[in-house]
């Protein structure tokens, strides 16, 4: 048969798997091993070489965790991945292969918590440092390099404002200057955006969210561009730092994957039936979704998104307080971080997510205490509605009470 790229629904049920290697079994076996018998001390030796393909040790390899990585190296258009027993565990991996004491490392101004705690840990013992910057235009990100800049870090959208980051200008400034660029694309999944085909040379992904999708593993995946990179990763890095992943959690990503499409359609029709009504209820100021028209960033996410995803954040009137009696007046909707699950999850980022951050910073960046961020789940969209309206109600209820 001719050689034809499948679609990426097709991809994720079936790449980097062959049933007949396996004994004709449908789903892909679960290896819980922790190491590999030899035929005999050659063997050994030759594995240990390099001189013979074949597995040694789960933390160096694992055939479970192969096909996982397999997959979504062809779901983002890479040429190798690394899975982790975390999201962390595959930034912190990845920047420290990047990096050497004295280099400095340009991010977008919005970046997840712990990945800011990391950078302040490589900062303090390291010396390598980081700005955190606005990326507007392809001048602002400019402006920013230094002589000691090694790579541009980026998420679009930006937790939890839905902010974006033109990837395109990202990928414009970075090639002029030599710079490595790195996307956190757990937001959008791989099925609604692939940095690596705008010109980014490393993805990664907190597999926790939609890529798992049922809110049951934390792991983590990188994604790169160039085999070669990848597999030197692999045997230094990941190896001698440790964060793998598990045999089970790679069966289940496996798993949730099959029906990442089918869910990123879901979530997004979904997100899109919750801001056609956000936008009609009077206790709501600004919704912040990417592929809302109104959005001044419309554009922009046209070009790099397939859809606009599951998460949507808004701001209430009546700040906090109002915030807080929301959440707490929703029923079927749970208070809880995370996202991407089945489940629909609604958080307050200035007092869950984001309150490490320094007050100030957390204006800057809009994180406001009327800020709410919700990841729409899989639910019925009217059962949702539902239940935001009658939260709005009460909220409206207890305004006029004290007025
Ligand atoms: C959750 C998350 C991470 C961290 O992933 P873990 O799997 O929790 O370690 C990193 N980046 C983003 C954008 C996330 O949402």
């Amino acid at each position: 048969m001719k050689e034809r790229q499948l679609h990426k629904d097709t991809k994720v049920i079936h790449e980097g798997y062959n049933d007949k290697d396996f004994g004709g079994s449908l789903t892909v076996p679960l290896f819980q091993t922790s190491t590999y018998s030899f035929d005999d001390a050659r063997q050994g030796e030759r594995r240990f070489s390099g001189e013979e393909e074949g597995y040694i040790y789960s933390r160096l390899g694992n055939p479970t965790v192969h096909v996982l990585e397999e997959r979504i190296a062809s779901l983002e258009n890479g040429g190798g991945a690394l899975a982790f027993g975390s999201g962390m565990a595959a930034v912190s991996t990845l920047l420290v292969h990047l990096t050497k004491s004295g280099d400095h490392i340009l991010c977008t101004r919005g970046i997840y918590g712990c990945t800011f705690g990391l950078l302040k840990i490589m900062a303090e013992k390291y010396n390598i440092t980081h700005d955190l910057v606005q990326m507007g235009t392809e001048e602002e990100i400019e402006k920013a390099i230094r002589p000691e800049t090694v790579c541009i870090y980026v998420e679009s959208p930006i937790n939890p404002t839905m902010e974006l980051v033109d990837l395109h200008a990202v990928v414009n400034v970075a090639k002029r200057h030599g710079l490595r660029v790195v996307v956190d694309n757990t937001f959008s999944s791989p099925y609604l955006q692939n940095p690596l085909s705008i010109g980014a040379d490393f993805v990664l992904h907190s597999a926790t969210k939609y890529i798992n999708g049922h809110g049951d593993v934390i792991a983590g995946l990188l994604i790169g561009k160039e085999k070669d990179e990848i597999e030197k990763i692999r045997l230094t890095i990941q190896k001698d730092y440790g964060g793998i992943i598990s045999p089970f959690d790679a069966w289940l990503l496996i798993r949730g994957l099959k029906t990442l499409p089918v869910r990123m359609e879901r979530h997004s029709s979904n997100a899109e039936k919750l801001i056609n009504y956000l936008k009609k209820e009077k206790l709501v100021d600004e919704i912040f979704y990417p592929f809302d028209p109104d959005n001044p960033l419309y554009e922009i996410a046209k070009r790099q998104m397939r859809a606009g995803g599951g998460l949507i954040s808004f701001t209430v009137k009546g700040g906090k307080e109002a915030a807080q009696l929301f959440l707490d007046s929703l029923s079927l909707i749970k208070i809880a971080v995370s996202l991407g699950d089945a489940e629909t999850l609604i958080q307050h980022p200035a007092t869950m997510t984001h309150s490490s951050v320094p007050e100030q910073d957390r204006l800057q960046m809009g994180i406001t205490d009327s800020l709410i961020r919700l990841s729409v789940g899989l639910e019925h969209a009217e059962d949702l509605i539902a239940d935001l309206e009658s939260a709005f109600r009460i909220v409206e209820a207890s305004v006029s009470e004290r007025a």
